[in-house]
């Protein structure tokens, strides 16, 4: 858990490669939908990258299509917490067209 609350410099905010150096379990609980997410901070930083604030939501939740109402939360998971819990895991990066259409 947060010792205090984000300072307004970020380079004094705890960093997602610092999450993941410390093995940390993030968790995104989105107020709007009431859906609880885990991720591991280490899946994290391939996505958002290094420097991505930890308690900034590192995306819009996908139901209310805003990050407005996420909470994020962050611990270092004991055996008890782990036990059972669902952690959401990146399977594979997708890369698709987009189209658009022009006069010819
Ligand atoms: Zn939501």
């Amino acid at each position: 858990m947060p010792a205090a609350g984000p300072s307004g410099n970020p380079f004094r905010n705890r960093r997602m490669c610092d999450a993941a150096h410390d093995g940390m379990l993030i968790t995104l609980r989105c107020n709007g939908c009431r859906r609880t997410l885990h991720f591991w901070a280490a899946d994290l930083v391939k996505v958002v990258g290094e420097h991505h604030q930890v308690h900034l939501a590192p995306w819009p939740c996908s139901r209310c299509q805003t990050a407005d109402f996420i909470d994020v939360s962050w611990t270092v998971p004991g055996a008890a917490m782990l036990t059972g819990l669902t952690v959401r895991r990146p399977v594979r990066k997708i890369e698709r067209w987009l189209w658009r259409n022009e006069k010819a």
